[in-house]
C-alpha cells in the first residue's frame, strides 16, 4: 500500500499551473492572482487630511490664525495657507499648499474667523501623504491565495478595472453506478440518489476549479468508456466516482487502461483505500471510491492539492492544528485514519469531538464535521486525552 504522501507526490508530478486570463473586478472574488499589478498612480493620489479640522503651518506655533477658506473632499482647490492663516479641512480633502499639519476640530476653537489651537501643532500631524498606501510604479505583490474583498478594494483604489488571474481548471465530474438516480426524481427499487456528483462539484468550486457535469454512467463498459472519453475531452481534469474497486461491475480501471494509461493504488488511508489514476486524451483522470465519505475525503487529500497546483498554489490551503480528543474512536490499525470530527478552541489549544458514525457511507456526520483528525497507522483507536493533527476544513467556533 502507498502512503498518502507517496500517492500525492505522484499525483502532483505532472501538473503545472494553468495559463492566465483578465477578469473584471466584479468577477475576481476567489480567483488566484497571476501577476503583480503596477500602480499607475499614487494611492492616495494626493496628500490629504486624516481628520476633520484645520490645515495650518507648524512654524506659526501656538499663535492664533485667520481662517481663510476651506478644503473639502472633492471640492474646489483651497486657498494657499500663508503665515498666520489656516484652512478648514475635512477628512480626505487635499492638503492646501503651504500647510504642513492638521489640528483636529476637537483641539481647536474658531470664532469670528479667528482660530485658537491648544498647544503647538506637531509637524505632519494627521496628514496622509500621497502614495502612503501604494506608491506609483510599485509592482504590488498580492497575497497568493484567493482574491478577497480587501484585495478587490486595493485594486479598485489603484484604479484597476480588471485583474490577471489563473484560469480555473475545468473539472469534469462523472458518477458511475446502475443504482444511481438523479436528485429530484423519485427513486426506483434499489436506487439511491447520486450524492457524489453534486458534492464533488461543490468541492471543486470551493477549491477554485470549474465543475463540469458529465451524464452519469451505468455499470456498462461501453457507457463508462463513452462518458470517460467525453469528460476527458471537455476538461483539464476528470474525476470519476464509484466503479474503481475489484467488483464484477467495476469497469473504470479497465476503461482508463484501454483508453490511455492507468496506475491503480491501494493507499493506506481510511476512508478511501482504492484510487485509480491515469491519463485519457492526455488529461489526468482520477477515480475515487464510490462511498460518499470516501469520495469527499480522498478529494480533500488528493484532488484539492492537485487543483491548487494547477492554480499555482501550494499545499492544501487548510489550517493544520493539534487537537485533543477525550473519547476512544475505533479505526483500522493497518491504515492512517482521517476521522470526521468537530474541533473547537479550548483554552490555548483545540479539542476534537467525533462528529458521529465513522462509516464511509455516513454523510450526516461528515456534514457536521469541521475537521479531519489524522490518527496514524499502527493504532486501533484514538487514546482519550491524546492529541492528534487535525485538518480544519470548516469554520471553528
Ligand atoms: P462502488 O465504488 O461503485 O463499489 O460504490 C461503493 C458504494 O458507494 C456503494 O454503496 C455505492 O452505492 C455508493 N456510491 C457509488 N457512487 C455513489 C454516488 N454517486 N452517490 C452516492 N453513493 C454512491
Ligand atoms: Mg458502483
Amino acid at each position: 500500500m502507498l502512503s498518502v504522501e507517496e500517492a500525492l507526490e505522484r499525483l502532483l508530478e505532472g501538473l503545472s499551473p494553468m495559463s492566465s486570463e483578465r477578469v473584471p473586478l466584479a468577477d475576481a472574488l476567489g480567483r488566484v492572482p497571476a501577476s503583480r499589478p503596477v500602480a499607475a498612480h499614487d494611492v492616495p493620489p494626493f496628500a490629504n487630511s486624516a481628520m476633520d479640522g484645520f490645515a495650518l503651518r507648524v512654524a506659526d506655533g501656538g499663535a492664533p490664525r485667520r481662517v481663510i477658506g476651506e478644503s473639502r473632499a472633492g471640492g474646489p482647490p483651497s486657498p494657499v495657507v500663508e503665515p498666520g492663516t489656516a484652512v478648514r479641512i475635512m477628512t480626505g480633502a487635499p492638503m492646501p499648499v503651504g500647510a504642513d499639519s492638521v489640528v483636529p476640530i476637537e483641539d481647536a476653537s474658531e470664532s469670528d474667523g479667528s482660530l485658537a489651537v491648544q498647544g503647538s501643532p506637531r509637524p505632519h500631524a494627521h496628514v496622509r501623504d500621497a502614495g502612503h498606501d501604494v506608491a506609483a510604479g510599485t509592482a504590488v505583490a498580492l497575497p497568493a491565495g484567493p482574491i478577497t474583498a480587501s484585495v478587490i478594494g486595493l485594486l479598485a483604489a489603484m484604479g484597476e478595472a480588471a485583474v490577471e488571474v489563473r484560469r480555473r481548471p475545468r473539472v469534469a465530474i462523472l458518477s458511475t453506478g446502475d443504482e444511481l438516480g438523479a436528485v429530484g426524481v423519485p427513486l426506483g427499487p434499489g436506487q439511491i440518489h447520486d450524492a457524489n456528483g453534486p458534492a464533488l462539484a461543490a468541492a471543486v468550486s470551493e477549491a477554485g476549479g470549474e465543475p463540469i457535469a458529465v451524464e452519469r454512467a451505468r455499470d456498462d463498459v461501453a457507457d463508462v468508456e463513452h462518458r470517460i472519453r467525453e469528460g476527458a475531452e471537455a476538461a483539464d481534469l476528470l474525476i470519476v466516482s464509484g466503479g474503481v474497486s475489484v467488483g464484477e461491475h467495476d469497469h473504470v480501471r479497465a476503461v482508463i487502461e484501454r483508453l490511455g494509461a492507468l496506475d491503480f493504488w491501494r493507499i493506506a488511508v481510511q476512508p478511501g483505500k482504492p484510487l485509480a489514476f491515469g491519463h485519457v486524451e492526455g488529461r489526468p483522470v482520477i477515480g475515487l471510491p464510490g462511498n460518499p465519505v470516501s469520495a469527499l475525503v480522498t478529494f480533500e487529500l488528493f484532488v484539492r492539492p492537485m487543483l491548487r497546483r494547477m492554480l499555482g498554489l501550494g499545499g492544501d490551503g487548510r489550517a493544520h492544528v493539534t487537537a485533543r480528543i477525550d473519547e476512544e474512536v475505533a479505526k483500522d490499525p493497518a491504515r492512517r485514519a482521517y476521522l470526521r470530527v468537530r474541533v473547537c478552541a479550548d483554552g490555548a489549544g483545540y479539542r476534537a469531538v467525533s462528529a458521529g458514525g465513522q462509516a464511509s457511507s455516513q454523510l450526516l456526520p461528515l456534514a457536521f464535521a469541521n475537521a479531519l483528525l489524522v490518527v496514524p497507522d499502527g493504532v486501533a483507536a484514538t487514546v482519550p486525552g491524546d492529541s492528534y493533527e487535525a485538518i480544519v476544513t470548516g469554520a471553528v467556533e
